[in-house]
């Protein structure tokens, strides 16, 4: 592998590296880097936190998290000939872990700092540590399971336009006007508190002006961004809305692997690392495709499973109230009927959940027409256990105790 174009260390700090790094959305922040349509080049990533978790056996530092600096991404990229309208193609060729950190994590937030799709159930931070071997990752904090690895950019994506900016800003700020003291809040507002603009330092009247407009990195977006898709992994193609000149590629929040819907929040694997990119232009392709969001063709390489065991939610919430054709609320269901399911085997619920995050389970919308209850159903593949976990005639054995597998 050639030399990376852009090098970070996660053993150091944000603030020694902040010249390669962002941590906002906006047109005007400028490029580390130029590259060629047709470059093939490496750039290196921090994990989302900038290193702000410790491979320890304790949760405080999860519970503790500090959001303002997140996520810490890498770039922008300025690709040569790139202009608004056009798409930009991203060839993921690879993805591993960084050489100096080959560990990763997954933490359950706290509901009073930011929370997960299960906060009302779990509303204390915890935290999983995972080790890497080769394409298997296992955990001490997760007994009985071993999850292959998809790779995958957390956040890939382009700079806004001004114009976009502007409207984005606006949109959130009118959604979080109808319930301004939420816990977690609706949406995060810009802040200017440990905004990263790369050589832009903090008292130049130009940082001030970005840290003030600068869209927070939590949401995906018309420029792609945090979709947290598992299948953006290696060998998968992109194609990115470019909305400035050079459309200012970004890249960051490594995943080692992960479950549909990133549902403790940090439920990833998240990991510092590398990412292999080849880039190209379909000019004014916005245009002659019609499209205003990203697109992205899957990996021919992906983890292969025979067995699922798949759970069903319907739109009737926790406490028996119906909702219309609600997706997020029958997919919660779901997943809370696997976290209860999984914990007749002995795992505690935080356990359980950990599983569902970072494990690559699929979640579909299986059906949204059939009034008044949306049907999602959550893919467990059954392989990744050490142990049967199908429906038997004598029930469940308990296989975890404690922490660790009951070997008979
Ligand atoms: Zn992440």
């Amino acid at each position: 592998m050639s030399r990376p174009l852009i090098e970070v260390d996660p053993t150091r700090s944000v603030e020694e590296q902040r010249e390669v790094l962002m941590n906002r959305w906006h047109p005007d922040i400028p490029a580390v880097v130029s590259v060629k349509p047709g470059d093939t080049f490496v750039v290196e990533c921090l994990d989302w936190t900038g290193g702000q978790v410790r491979n320890d056996d304790s949760a405080t530092d999860i519970r503790d998290i500090d959001l303002t600096p997140n996520h810490v991404l890498t770039g922008p990229i300025h690709i040569d000939g790139a202009q608004p309208g056009d798409l930009l193609i991203v060839d993921i060729l690879d993805v591993g872990p960084h050489p100096k950190q080959n560990w990763g994590y997954t933490g359950i937030f706290a509901k009073q700092n930011g929370g997960g799709f299960l906060t009302d159930h779990f509303p204390e931070a915890h935290k999983a540590i995972w080790d890497f071997h080769g394409v298997y990752a296992t955990s001490r904090h997760v007994p009985g399971v071993r999850i292959p690895a998809i790779p995958h950019p957390g956040i890939i994506g382009t700079a806004p336009s001004a114009a976009l900016l502007n409207k984005w800003n606006a949109r959130e700020r009118k959604l979080i006007s109808q319930d301004p003291n939420r816990v977690p809040p609706l949406a995060l507002p810009p802040e200017p508190r440990n905004a990263i603009f790369g050589k832009l330092l903090p008292g130049t009247p130009e940082y001030e002006r970005i840290a003030r407009e600068g869209a927070r990195t939590i949401p995906p977006r018309e420029n792609g961004g945090n979709r947290d898709i598992k299948n953006l992994t290696r060998g998968a193609r992109a194609f990115l809305p470019v909305h400035v000149p050079g459309a200012k590629l970004t890249v960051g929040d490594l995943h080692y692997t992960q479950g549909d819907g990133e549902i403790t929040f940090c439920g990833a694997v998240e990991m510092a690392g590398w990412i292999e990119l080849h880039v190209d232009i379909i000019k004014d392709g916005m245009n002659k495709h019609n499209i205003q969001h990203a697109m992205f063709i899957p990996s021919p390489i992906e983890p292969r499973f025979a067995r699922y065991l798949v759970f069903e939610g319907y739109s009737v919430d926790e406490a028996g109230e119906q909702y219309y054709l609600d997706a997020h609320v029958a997919y919660r269901r779901a997943c809370l009927e696997a976290v209860h399911y999984l914990m007749q085997f002995g795992y505690t619920g935080e356990e359980a959940y950990t599983i569902l995050g970072a494990a690559p389970v699929e979640g579909h919308i299986s059906a949204i027409v059939d009034i008044p209850n949306a049907c999602c159903t959550l893919w467990v593949p059954t392989e990744i256990f050490e142990f049967d976990i199908l429906p038997k005639k004598d029930g469940p054995h308990p296989m975890v105790q404690g922490g660790k597998i009951a070997h008979a």
